[in-house]
């Protein structure tokens, strides 16, 4: 699968500069139940464009940050970003917003895109060695070949939502690990083979 091979990867200084455009982004058109998810793409020429979500109120014209960030790139004259999209005529992939249901695999190989929700909060993403091995003289509970370390581990907790629930619906989809630390109030995910526990 071409998404778990790039999550497997470490993130480069690219990724990251499109991570913090995203959150840039939201972060100052952030409204709760309005604007809540941020965008960024990078396209051939190597210019980034961002986008956040237009939520509800548009109706059933709710539109994803994705989309926004597409429709300036295009209106920027990108239009092969827009043209080389791998969808045929009549393909469904609306179904909740406007591109909520666009496959990452649709995009040409050349743009990269990132979504952000900053109502995740991110306690641990990608860790490096020395830093797992810092956390694991500090703490129990930290594996030695930690998925964090290949960058295929998040440990994240939703303000307002709780953290069984979180987890419960992540054992649900049955794929990756899921690890539930209730004292700690976070939840484990990572895109190893499906397995479940509590910390
Ligand atoms: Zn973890």
């Amino acid at each position: 699968m071409k998404h778990a091979a790039k999550l497997g990867k470490k993130l480069g200084k690219a990724e990251k500069e499109l991570i913090a455009a995203a959150t840039k982004a939201i972060k100052q058109r952030y409204r709760d139940d309005w604007q809540e998810v941020g965008a960024a793409l990078r396209t051939r020429s190597g210019k980034i464009f961002t986008g956040v979500n237009l939520d509800a109120y548009l109706g059933r014209m709710a539109v994803c940050a994705e989309a926004v960030a597409l429709g300036r790139a295009f209106v920027d004259h990108e239009h092969e970003v827009i043209e080389e999209l791998q969808f045929r005529p009549g393909q469904r992939v609306l179904d909740v917003g406007v591109g909520t249901g666009i496959s990452l695999d649709a995009y040409p190989p050349y743009v990269h895109i990132v979504g952000v929700d900053p109502k995740f909060s991110v306690i641990s993403g990608y860790r490096s060695p020395q830093t797992n091995a810092r956390l694991r003289e500090r703490s129990t509970g930290v594996a030695q070949h930690s998925l964090h370390i290949e960058g295929r581990a998040i440990d994240v907790r939703m303000p307002g939502v709780d953290c069984a629930g979180l987890a419960a619906c992540a054992e649900d989809l049955k794929r990756g690990g899921v690890g539930y630390y209730r004292a700690s109030d976070f939840v484990h995910l990572d895109t190893g083979r499906f397995r479940t526990w509590r910390g």
